[in-house]
């Protein structure tokens, strides 16, 4: 059973219009496809939607979801980014304006207490070293920290289904300024699970890094999803697609990670609900 439920389309960044990506999920054998376009944000940015494309978002996906009805499940989602110090529009306002099934939070740029700039954390690597002097004062543990308080405030205050790339700080990285293996950063993570299992939220396994050849593993790593079965924190997989040839992109691995990681079940998205289904009921092919 393959499904994607963070994907873009051309209302954002992806590259492909919302009946493209249904045909390729049909044809790819998709269960179900929810479509999570980057959110209006406020300030300009090229890969999120513009507010005024926001209805007709709405639109396109209702008459999609009617067309294929019966052979395709389609969701309406938005990839909505937190950002603190009031930066971000409240999560609800999405809801209630694009009527999405679910909500998935995630932080592409990190508020500074000190300056007012934003620390765009994805993209070119320039951008992360930019702004870790900028907003940090090349701190780069501050800025780090900075990053997972901000998820942590985005789980307590926006209440998002599902988190999209939670480890995504690392990246960049590279190993060049810091190592996933030092105290101060497990402890950050730990802190921030610890937020999430007090919570409803799922963490999503997104394997876009991998088949993009940005990072060797999946957001988050293996240690991460480890913690997270440990925790009783809902899992799913995300393959992130920006293009309908990226539908199904890394999917068995992940799912195949996440059953190594001691987990027996996967969150699903069905009948307006996130439920837990077992993984061998998802894919038959799981190796013991
Ligand atoms: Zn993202
Ligand atoms: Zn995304």
């Amino acid at each position: 059973m393959y499904f994607s439920y963070h994907t873009h389309s051309t209302f954002c960044d992806g590259k492909a219009s919302v009946e493209d990506v249904c045909q390729s999920a049909l044809a790819a054998g998709l269960k179900a496809v929810g479509f999570s376009s980057h959110a209006p944000v406020m300030f300009p940015a090229q890969w999120a939607m513009p507010f005024e494309r926001l209805e007709a978002y709405v639109e396109e996906i209702e008459r999609c979801r009617n067309k294929y009805a019966g052979k395709l499940d389609i969701y309406r989602s938005l990839e909505t980014d937190f950002i603190a110090n009031d930066r971000s529009i409240p999560f609800d306002v999405y809801r209630r304006l694009a009527k999405l099934d679910y909500i998935i939070g995630s932080v592409h740029l990190v508020a500074s207490r000190d300056t007012n700039e934003l620390w765009f954390l994805d993209g070119p690597a320039e951008n992360y070293e930019k702004g870790v002097t900028n907003c940090f004062s090349g701190n780069i543990q501050k800025a780090v920290t900075a990053y997972y308080k901000q998820i942590q405030e985005m789980v307590i205050s926006q209440n998002p289904d599902v988190i999209a790339h939670i480890d995504k700080v690392i990246m960049n990285n590279k190993g060049r300024y810091f190592s996933g293996e030092e105290q101060w950063y497990k402890d950050i993570v730990e802190e921030t699970l610890q937020a999430v299992a007090k919570s409803d939220a799922i963490i999503e396994v997104n394997t876009r890094g991998i088949y993009r050849g940005k990072y060797h593993t999946w957001f988050p790593c293996k240690e991460i999803i480890q913690r997270c079965v440990e925790l009783d924190i809902p899992l799913t997989v995300s393959v992130d697609a920006h293009h309908p040839d990226e539908l199904r992109a890394g999917f068995d691995e992940a799912l195949q990670a996440i059953f190594n990681a001691g987990a027996q079940v996967i969150s699903i998205f069905e009948g307006g609900l996130w439920k837990q289904k077992a993984l061998r009921d998802v894919m038959s092919k799981i190796k013991e």
